[in-house]
């Protein structure tokens, strides 16, 4: 049995801290669930503010050197652990769909997005230059560096255990911090193959640490001296709560919150392409992602041409057991998650809106204790019900009726959240038009679940994003380090004697 196997057969599933797991010393542990079965798989350990601390500790202990060491040869431990990561994807992508649910081709474009920041992230060298002002005065060069800032701490959600932590801490390390990852309680252990991966890589002990737990590990991050930064994915209210905690304690944050995704349909569109469209991006994952989209915008007749062929197609999504090869759709995340969405359906159609596919009651045979929904499909929705304002996070889309293209604009732009946003359309005007004027982080043009690439960044606006930069990209190069300016003259250069005005390049 490998390193790895025993990682994932040990129940609770431990931390990983200074190069090693831990079991876990709290007492206190959760169900970890096979939703597709809807049986116990294991149980995950829930750290004590203790535990946080020791992983806090390596990781700081482990920062001078990490940060010292070329970034270039940061970079080849990185090249490594890729190299480690793209032999070993399909057993990462299975353990996904083991503890999420998702479909295993899913599951595997997950894996494939988080190698996409790695890829990005071994350009270190490149990524970390500085510039330079040759004489910025007489004599005087002044330049820039970017410097890493120490322990940071990652925060990530249930729904991407591979991708979302690998949107933070390639990048974070490739900058030289040390990295403290607190995942998901729901789907913990792709954390631990990771872990084990850098450590075969010949990531140094400490430099990279994983604390499994709940709030009371989150607030030992969020309180702690030695965490500088902090980058969070996940819900808006523990976002906002996330953001305003860490900053009242001193420390850089970026917190990722939930969505509520558009897509707007021009009567002009590809008919056929805006239904295959819709039915990959509301029921894919069963709906459980931050850019699935939840709302259709159906402008002028086209509702009534699409709702046929939207409605057929929702009928027959084949919905079972994630590793079924011919699986579209899998379970939801927990039981729990189950009844809260049936409830959003159950609001739904109390509220006037018109029930066209209800996924309630699916049950899929071998698997009837799982946690499966059908998809689900409300057209005549309006902006004052529940399953419009609210994030559902389930497989349930939204049809809303419009006149015009204004219409639409100023219907994604009312909403709390500016995740991401689709605008299917024929016409270049149409689209140059939405994309200027619409409200939203991230747009697609016939394009329905807009990811920006590794290197382009990735967030949202408005209480989809608390904090200034988005994630990965640039941008994460930037969150991840501090910029520090240098002026530099010799002796020999300059005039002598006490200056007491401001220094400028006028004199000299
Ligand atoms: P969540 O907010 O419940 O949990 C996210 C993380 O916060 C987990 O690690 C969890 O342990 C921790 N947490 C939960 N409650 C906490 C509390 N009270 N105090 C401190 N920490 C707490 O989110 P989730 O259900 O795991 O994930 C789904 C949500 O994530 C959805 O809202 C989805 O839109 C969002 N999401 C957003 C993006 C994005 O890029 N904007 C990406 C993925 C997921």
């Amino acid at each position: 049995m490998g390193a790895i196997d025993t990682l994932r057969t040990a129940s609770p599933v431990g931390h990983f801290i200074d190069g090693r797991v831990h079991a876990g010393q709290s007492g206190r542990t959760q169900a970890v669930w096979n939703p597709a079965t809807g049986t116990e798989a294991t149980q995950v350990t829930l750290a004590t503010a203790d535990e946080v601390d020791a992983a806090v500790q390596a990781a700081a202990r482990a920062f001078p050197a990490w940060a010292d060491t070329p970034a270039i040869r940061r970079a080849r431990i990185l090249n490594t652990f890729l190299g480690l990561l793209n032999q070993r994807s399909d057993e990462l992508a299975a353990i996904i769909t083991a503890e999420h649910g998702k479909v295993f081709s899913d599951a595997q474009g997950e894996v494939a997005r988080g190698i996409e920041i790695l890829e990005f992230a071994c350009g270190a060298p490149q990524l970390l230059k500085g510039d330079f002002s040759d004489q910025a005065s007489t004599g005087i060069d002044n330049w820039t560096l970017r410097q890493p800032l120490g322990v940071v701490a990652g925060i990530t959600p249930f729904n991407f255990p591979v991708m979302v932590p690998m949107w933070m801490f390639p990048v974070a390390l490739a900058c030289g911090n040390t990295f403290v990852l607190k995942p998901s309680e729901r789907d913990p252990s792709a954390s631990l193959f990771l872990a084990d991966l850098l450590r075969e890589a010949g990531l140094p002990p400490g430099v990279f640490n994983v604390i499994q737990g709940d709030k009371t590990a989150v607030d030992a991050l969020l309180t702690h001296d030695e965490v500088k930064a902090v980058s969070f994915v996940g819900s808006t209210p523990i976002a906002r709560y996330i953001y305003e905690t860490g900053a009242r304690h001193g420390k850089r944050v970026q917190a990722l919150g939930g969505a509520k995704n558009h897509m707007v349909v021009m009567p002009d569109a590809d008919l056929d392409k805006a239904v295959d469209a819709l039915v990959g991006a509301a029921y894919g994952s069963a709906g459980e992602r931050c850019m699935a989209i939840s709302v259709a915008v159906l402008v002028g007749d086209v509702a009534d041409r699409l709702m046929p062929l939207l409605a057929e197609r929702t009928r027959q999504l084949v919905i079972k057991n994630g590793m079924a090869p011919d699986a579209e759709m899998g379970p939801v995340i927990t039981r729990d998650a189950l009844e809260r969405i049936e409830g959003y359906i159950a609001a739904g159609k109390a509220e006037g809106a018109e029930l066209v596919v209800d996924g309630r009651g699916h049950t899929v045979p071998g698997h009837e204790a799982g946690f499966f929904i059908g998809g689900t499909l409300f057209d005549r929705v309006t902006p004052d019900m529940r399953i419009y304002r609210e994030e559902i996070f389930g497989p349930v889309l939204a049809c809303v009726r419009v006149n015009n293209l204004g219409e639409a604009i100023h219907l994604v732009n009312g909403h709390e959240f500016g995740n991401g946003v689709a605008c299917f359309t024929r016409d270049g005007a149409v689209a140059h038009e939405f994309t200027r004027r619409i409200e939203v982080g991230m747009v697609g043009i016939n394009v329905p679940i807009p990811v920006p690439m590794a290197w382009q960044g990735f967030g949202g606006w408005k209480k989809s994003l608390f904090g200034d930069m988005h994630a990965y990209g640039e941008e994460g190069v930037r969150f991840y380090t501090r910029q520090k300016s240098v002026m530099q003259r010799w002796p020999e250069g300059g005039a002598g004697g006490a200056e007491f005005a401001m220094p400028s390049s006028r004199q000299g």
